[in-house]
């Protein structure tokens, strides 16, 4: 299929089916074609373009020194979440996918000690910290 530049465009900037099927006349089937050749997720309710969730992600994180990251979005209960299509999940949970490609067993926390830090590799699920334990208590001869 060939993909006209212009809708290509606006997908890419976000606007809804809705709105490019006016801008250009077209139908709503051109613009899902479209839409699906570009590999691009459904729209949300509202009919807004999702972004991927890794682009949801870092737009609410900030470098920190020391190579963390600082959680700019909305917190509940003292955890970082991301809202996304009526759900929130962790945003440990988020960024520890996004750097494993699998989902964290148990709970997702930073490990690096810095304070609710969201860095994708600093993030570490309970077989992770069982391990890191026991490699611990192998070098420190069963402290704790
Ligand atoms: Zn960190």
């Amino acid at each position: 299929m060939k993909l006209r530049a212009d809708i290509v465009e606006m997908l890419r900037n976000g606007h809804t089916h809705a709105e490019i099927m006016r801008t250009f006349r077209v139908a709503h089937k051109t613009v899902k074609a479209h839409r699906i050749a570009l590999h691009m997720p459904e729209p949300k309710r509202g009919g807004h373009v999702l972004r991927p969730i890794k682009d949801e992600f870092y737009a609410r994180t900030e470098p920190v020194d020391g190579g963390h990251l600082r959680w700019t979005g909305h917190h509940a209960n003292g955890v970082p979440r991301l809202g996304r299509q009526g759900k929130h999940p962790s945003a440990y949970r988020v960024g520890f996918r996004l750097h494993h490609g699998r989902e964290p067993v148990g709970h997702a926390k930073p490990g690096c000690g810095y304070p609710q830090c969201v860095a994708p590799a600093h993030l570490e699920d309970r077989p992770m910290r069982a391990q890191l334990r026991s490699q611990m208590a192998g070098i420190f001869g069963g402290a704790r």
